[in-house]
């Protein structure tokens, strides 16, 4: 994704998201981090959870956490800005340990990266010896360091399928170890992790949705507690739901995830009805535009991982994109 040259050659993109008014009030700081990027050779990286100003205005690589984190790797600026929480950012620094890494505001967590310690996996691997741990990327370099390889919910089977083992510790979201053990005949033991933006959707969230839009699309994040996804008529990652979009072209859908997904996808599929009973995610939401301009003119907040931990961090990242 190129970023464009001008806030205001831009509006055309993001017209039926965006009122002009509010886009407005955004031109100044995109037009001067359009301008720092230049200045300082910085690259911005986006999760797809990111508000419209960001992901279509000053973004040059946007996606879901796989991609943001293979892209990481091609990456060859200077300085890279993370639009998105703390774990995005410490994997885009082991995958670039040579670069900048700047995150706009550093109270960007995640309760699943929360929800879990290296020494918790210390005690999950004395309780079952030998079986090997697979963590979701939403976790702090720490954890990753302490498992055997990482996964997203983009590649969650594959990776799980990769080991040959009939048995796998798979941390911390229980409920996408649960939706992927009904995919796969490997038994996964899970953790008591939740994304606190997922975990709230209800199967009843579900039937109320198919009674009010009689046949309405509904695609759920496999996040989302076990008998939301069974419900649902699609379960993927933000990259999948977005491709699922564009490949089934479904006259109305609801995309049961974080509010700005909706607003992104609809950017690219303008001829598709948006139902958006959505749930924002407090921690994506500490990103702005301001503060991105701010991290670019001020150097901050720089991330950096502590050697001893990045080596094998790296090792379970890379490991995962090698699957
Ligand atoms: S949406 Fe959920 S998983 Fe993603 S950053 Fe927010 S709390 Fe974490």
């Amino acid at each position: 994704m190129n970023a464009p040259l001008s806030a205001a050659a831009l509006y055309d993109r993001v017209a039926h998201v965006v009122p002009k008014a509010e886009w407005l009030s955004f031109e100044d700081d995109i037009d001067a981090i359009l301008r720092l990027k230049r200045e300082r050779n910085a690259v911005i990286l986006a999760h797809n959870y990111q508000t419209p100003e960001i992901f279509h205005g000053v973004a040059d690589i946007v996606g879901d956490s796989l991609a943001l984190a293979r892209e990481a790797t091609k990456v060859e600026a200077d300085v890279i800005v993370l639009a998105g929480v703390h774990f995005m950012a410490e994997t885009a620094k082991l995958l670039n340990p040579e670069k900048t890494v700047l995150i706009p505001d550093m109270g960007a967590g995640c309760s699943l990266a929360d929800s879990i310690t290296p020494e918790d996996i210390a005690l999950l691997r004395q309780a079952h010896p030998g079986v090997p741990v697979v963590t979701y990327v939403n976790t702090s370099a720490a954890v990753k360091a302490a498992s055997d390889i990482c996964c997203t919910s983009g590649n969650a089977k594959r990776v799980v399928e990769s080991l040959g083992v009939p048995k796998v510790l798979m941390l911390p979201d229980e409920y996408l170890a649960k939706n992927i053990a009904r995919e796969t005949d490997i038994e996964l033991i899970a953790w008591h992790g939740h994304c606190e933006v997922h975990e709230l959707f209800t199967a009843e969230d579900v039937r109320e949705m198919r009674a009010a839009w009689p046949g309405v699309t509904i695609i759920a994040h496999p996040e989302c507690p076990p008998d939301v996804v069974a419900e649902a008529d699609f379960s993927g990652s933000t990259a999948g739901m977005s491709d699922y979009v564009g490949s089934a072209k479904p006259g109305r859908v609801v995309l049961l995830t974080e509010c700005s997904m909706s607003d992104n996808v609809s950017v690219q599929h303008p001829d598709v009805d948006f139902v958006r009973p959505c749930n924002l995610c407090p921690h994506m939401k500490r990103i702005s535009l301001a503060n991105i301009r701010a991290a670019l003119e001020e150097n901050r907040h720089e991330v950096t991982v502590d050697p001893e931990i990045a080596a094998d961090a790296r090792r379970a990242v890379e490991r995962m994109l090698a699957v």
